[in-house]
């Protein structure tokens, strides 16, 4: 797998103007941290004056519409993102997927959007507990990345996947190492069959109540590239001891 540990933080619908302290925080921390890449996701709201507040860490959004323009109230386009400032969108979060109705299909149409748009995407699937406790966990998520990853040329370059257990989304829940490791290496084995070797190099991100004193050892699990972190993202100390604990793992 190719890259740096890569932490992402999902503010998700927090954060007012007070929040760029949060992240002017991160980022001056983030210098003393080469070896790990770290991005935010602050609500639309916040992504321009992010991108102003801060140097090293990167900017995303949280969703984007499939359609570039157009009479879509309320929604926002990859386009306008990387306008305002994005160098990636998050796709196919489970609150989307869940609340909004997102299906399969929706979720691969905004990823080739981003992409269109000069965004790189990070997708993500992930199982509920009634499909885990059915034995269908791997299913889904093959399912899952069957019919949302993105197929444009290029795109596995661009691509990052998360792989966020719905029931372990802000629960303090988290599946066991072992479930980590054989989901992600499940995922691997997909995305290889999807992109042929370019599947190798993409990176699968973990996601679902990652915190400081459980990120050393989920991030050391084998094919586990980087997290997605919701809740202790919100805080600069929290999130950087989940930026620190990616940095010890990878020393050398
Ligand atoms: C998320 O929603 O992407 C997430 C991982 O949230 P939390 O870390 O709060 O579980």
């Amino acid at each position: 797998m190719a890259g740096l540990p890569y932490i992402v933080g999902n503010w998700k619908m927090n954060g007012t103007r007070a929040m760029l302290n949060e992240a002017r925080a991160m980022d001056r921390a983030a210098g003393r941290f080469p070896k790990v890449q770290v991005a935010v996701a602050p609500p639309a709201t916040l992504l321009w004056r992010t991108r102003e507040a801060v140097e090293l860490i990167g900017v995303g959004g949280q969703d984007c519409h499939a359609k570039d323009s157009g009479a879509y109230t309320g929604d926002i386009s990859a386009t306008m993102l990387k306008d305002a400032g994005a160098d990636f969108t998050i796709t196919g979060h489970s609150e989307r997927r869940t609340l909004h109705g997102e299906t399969d299909a929706d979720v691969k149409a905004k990823s080739e959007s981003a992409l269109a748009a000069g965004l790189s995407v990070i997708l993500c699937v992930g199982e509920t507990e009634a499909e885990r406790d059915a034995g269908r966990a791997v299913d889904v998520v093959s399912g899952q990345l069957e019919g949302s990853c993105p197929t444009a040329d290029g795109a596995a370059e661009k691509l990052s996947i998360a792989y966020e257990p719905v029931w372990a989304i802000g629960t303090g829940r988290v599946p066991s190492i072992d479930d980590v490791a054989a989901m992600h290496a499940a995922i691997r084995e997909r995305l290889v069959a999807i992109y042929g070797a370019a599947g190798a190099e993409v990176r699968i991100l973990y996601g679902g109540s990652v915190k400081a004193d459980n990120a050393a050892e989920l991030l050391a699990v084998p094919e586990v590239g980087g997290a997605l972190v919701g809740g202790a993202s919100l805080t600069a100390e929290s999130f950087l001891a989940i930026v620190g604990a990616a940095a010890s793992l990878n020393a050398d």
